[in-house]
């Protein structure tokens, strides 16, 4: 007797990779559950004050997803320039929408309002089924099934388990898939700041030896994201000042570049790592986003990486369900394992270079890092090629994130 399990597909994560992925599946009739742990509407997460730079191939997963749709307008920044510069020495380096005939570089839309508006489309999406809040805290292979376990005592059953479950992936722990991790002993102090002058849909990233400093222009024009890498004492510190503090230390680290920091929002603190789990995938489990890899946010690339990684799935698990084919079936997802592990692995190797490169205090390396942004800034098509995949407009791009 064939049992019909409760779904095509569970997903373990609320996020922004684990939601994407539920639109991308469920828009094309697979049936999903979501599982998600916060209860979304009464956590603190509320208060993330992380705002995020998503590339233009996000814009077009999130627009895929019906997601975009429900981002309000007013919350929408975007930035046409980005200029990168180095504490000690001369050298800078400044990219241009216009170069590129783009309109924009990129969009900076806080953490939390994506979240929101990926919950207001799946909230409409009969096919996909949210369980919130609710824990995964068990799994069983069933032959072609999988048996999930939640904390309550439920269980759900399909022929596919995805880990959208961050960092700190419980499915990849309870699959026993190794994920190593490299602390940096860095943490990354992020608010929203409100700035003398306007930033001109700028993104602007000053390398410190301590750590780089990004203000990422939002859609009010004199309001900013913050990220400040930094040393975890420096980090401490920098939490516990109180506003009138903090703003003077920022306007100073930032030379006074968009002039005083006239106020700020509550400040949150995160420990940065990179981290690649050995495997994405064993038969009738895959793991996406956070839960499968991490990655230093200098670049803005976590989120955008992730939904890269939802979008790739999505494709492939749907090419596999018209062929009439296993979706769970090890081969099938072996293939988006393959087309994401080694593109991810490049960006966490280059983020993690890039941090190196700027970090050291080696007078050499300082002069020479200095020569090579003047060099980079002056190599058209080199410039144009960092520019392309930084707006995720090149690589081996899934359909969903290509230009619709
Ligand atoms: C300071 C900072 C700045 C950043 N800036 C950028 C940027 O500019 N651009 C960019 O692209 N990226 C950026 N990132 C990275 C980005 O924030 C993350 O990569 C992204 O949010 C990860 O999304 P996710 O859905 O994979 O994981 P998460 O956001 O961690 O979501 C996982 C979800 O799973 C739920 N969950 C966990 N365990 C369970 C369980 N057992 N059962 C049920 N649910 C569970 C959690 O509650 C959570 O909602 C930044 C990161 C930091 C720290």
């Amino acid at each position: 007797m064939t049992i019909k399990p409760d779904a095509d597909v569970i997903i373990v994560g609320g996020g922004l990779a684990g939601a994407t992925l539920a639109l991308l599946l469920a828009g094309q009739g697979l049936r999903c559950v979501l599982l998600e742990e916060r209860n979304v509407e009464t956590t603190s997460r509320r208060t993330d004050p992380r705002a995020l730079a998503i590339t233009r191939a996000s814009e077009n997963i999130l627009r895929s997803a019906r997601a975009w749709e429900y981002l309000p307008q007013d919350r929408i920044g975007y930035f046409r320039q980005m200029h990168v510069w180095d504490e000690n020495g001369t050298g800078d380096i400044k990219f241009d929408s216009a170069e590129l005939c783009e309109s924009t570089l990129g969009y900076i839309i806080e953490q939390t309002v994506l979240e929101q508006a990926l919950r207001a489309a799946s909230n409409k999406q009969d096919l996909i089924k949210y369980y919130r809040p609710a824990t995964l805290s068990g799994l069983k292979l069933d032959g072609p099934l999988v048996r999930a376990q939640l904390e309550d005592g439920t269980e759900l059953t399909s022929h596919l388990i995805i880990g959208a479950d961050g960092a700190r992936s419980r499915l990849r722990t309870l699959a026993g898939i190794a994920c190593p991790v490299h602390d940096y002993h860095q943490q990354a102090v992020a608010c929203v700041a409100n700035t003398e002058k306007a930033h001109d849909a700028v993104a602007r990233q000053r390398f410190l030896t301590t750590g780089p400093l990004a203000f990422l222009p939002m859609a009010d024009p004199h309001q900013c994201g913050i990220v400040w890498s930094t040393s975890p004492d420096h980090a401490k510190s920098l939490i516990k000042m109180n506003e009138d503090s903090f703003c003077r230390a920022l306007a100073d680290a930032f030379i006074h570049t968009l002039g005083d920091i006239v106020s700020c929002g509550p400040r949150a603190c995160f420990p940065l790592q990179h981290s690649q789990a050995e495997h994405y995938c064993q038969p009738r489990l895959a793991l996406i986003g956070d839960a499968a890899h991490t990655a230093h946010p200098l670049a803005g690339q976590g989120a955008n990486m992730g939904l890269l990684d939802a979008a790739t799935l999505a494709e492939v698990l749907i090419e596999a369900r018209t062929m009439n084919k296993d979706i769970g079936a090890y081969p099938v997802l072996r293939r988006y394992e393959r087309w994401r592990r080694g593109e991810n692995f490049i960006m966490i190797k280059v983020l993690q270079g890039l941090k190196c490169l700027f970090e050291s205090r080696l007078a050499s390396v300082r002069h020479l890092r200095n020569i090579g942004l003047d060099v980079t800034d002056m190599l058209t098509p080199v410039k144009y090629s960092i520019m392309r995949h930084a707006m995720g407009l090149s690589g081996d791009l899934p359909s969903f994130a290509r230009h619709q």
